[in-house]
């Protein structure tokens, strides 16, 4: 097995999609500037948002290309990650026949996916101490495996996994890898784009969700091979970026020192945040965190969340996730935020 830059990515495609004719309209077989646009039953008035937006979102493309070092053809944009998502699974799963690997406890949007497309998901669970276990991920693989999810950082863990163990899987399988990295702003560890030219399998996920703090305009960035990246954008719906989506990304896009600034911020506050936690007597631990969010493992988990909601503040209960027995996940808000959590724990302490 392995990988080599000369992967043939249709290989793991389905039949019905090397056979699909996309759609296309007319301004796709257009290329140079028209004044009069007859061509798309819009209505003339009500400039500019009267207009279909670009369904190759080229200019948002060409921004988020310079700003990542990637070339064009190797973007994805999605309504959220989880578009992306939702798109490997129908370019690359035949339903009932295929299956994908999750490591566990991880996001739910994999499992989900994998449900609503009809497709087998095999689970691996991560290690105790939330480390990755190439070795049991490699087990799991068979001729029908079409993608494995990694996410780093990990949600709900906090967790970044190990650069050497994600290379094994991926230089071990003929399959797709999908490398999560929403959380990446926030972590020590670098991001796996840069191997994207020798890594034909790996397939990339960032999102303007939260480290930009995008989450209501739904922008997801998913990285790959330029075959793969065709595969997905024929599949989409043609106009799935809308116009609002775009000008809000281009703008918020030009805002990279302030993004810097908020990242610096709620490392800060991540900090703070679990030292104050670990003073707590019913707090056994707080696991270390690359995210923006903790994982706090409790002693009653059900009463603090409810304590907690009954007071406005709203967590996540994570108790009963494998691994994560008792433990609530909290993300990291406001300094003044961060302070009124605090403040309800402490009176909640006997
Ligand atoms: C929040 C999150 C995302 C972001 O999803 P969007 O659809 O881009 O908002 C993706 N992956 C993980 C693991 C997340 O926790």
């Amino acid at each position: 097995m392995g990988m080599s830059s000369s992967f043939d990515i249709s290989a793991l495609v389905r039949q019905n999609i090397l056979k699909l004719e996309p759609y296309s309209s007319a301004r796709d077989e257009f290329s140079g500037s028209a004044s009069i646009f007859m061509d798309a039953n819009e209505n003339p008035f009500n400039a500019p948002l009267n207009r279909y937006p670009d369904p190759g979102q080229l200019d948002l493309k060409r921004k988020i290309a310079s700003i990542k070092g990637q070339p064009l053809e190797n973007i994805f944009l999605g309504n959220g990650s989880d578009e992306g998502i939702d798109m490997l699974f129908r370019v690359l799963c035949e339903p009932g026949r295929d299956n994908v690997i999750t490591v566990d406890p991880t996001y739910a949007m994999y499992g989900v996916c994998a449900q609503i497309n009809g497709v087998e998901r095999r689970s691996v669970l991560l290690n105790k101490d939330f480390s990755l276990n190439p070795h049991a991920v490699l087990d799991a693989v068979d001729e029908r495996t079409k993608l494995i999810f990694l996410c780093s950082p990990n949600n709900p863990t906090s967790n970044t996994l190990e650069r050497e163990a994600m290379l094994k899987i991926i230089d071990g399988v003929n399959c797709m890898v999908v490398v999560d990295e929403a959380y990446i702003d926030f972590s020590k560890g670098p991001s796996l784009l840069s191997l994207l030219k020798e890594k034909s399998n790996l397939v990339l996920l960032q999102t303007l969700s939260k480290a930009w703090g995008y989450a209501g305009i739904r922008l997801g960035m998913l990285f790959a091979h330029p075959d793969l990246v065709g595969y997905l954008s024929s599949v989409k719906y043609p106009y799935n970026i809308n116009t609002l989506t775009i000008e809000r990304a281009m703008k918020g896009l030009e805002g990279g020192e302030q993004t810097r600034t908020w990242i610096k911020e709620i490392i800060e506050e991540r900090s703070r945040l679990a030292e104050a936690l670990e003073l707590l007597t019913f707090v056994k631990v707080v696991y270390p965190s690359d995210a923006n969010f903790l994982l706090v493992q409790v002693e009653y988990p059900a009463a603090v969340y409810h304590y907690l909601m009954n007071k406005g503040i709203i967590i996540r209960d994570r108790s009963s996730v494998p691994l994560c027995e008792g433990s609530l996940r909290i993300t990291i808000g406001t300094k003044e935020e961060n302070r009124m959590l605090m403040d309800a724990l402490k009176t909640l302490q006997p």
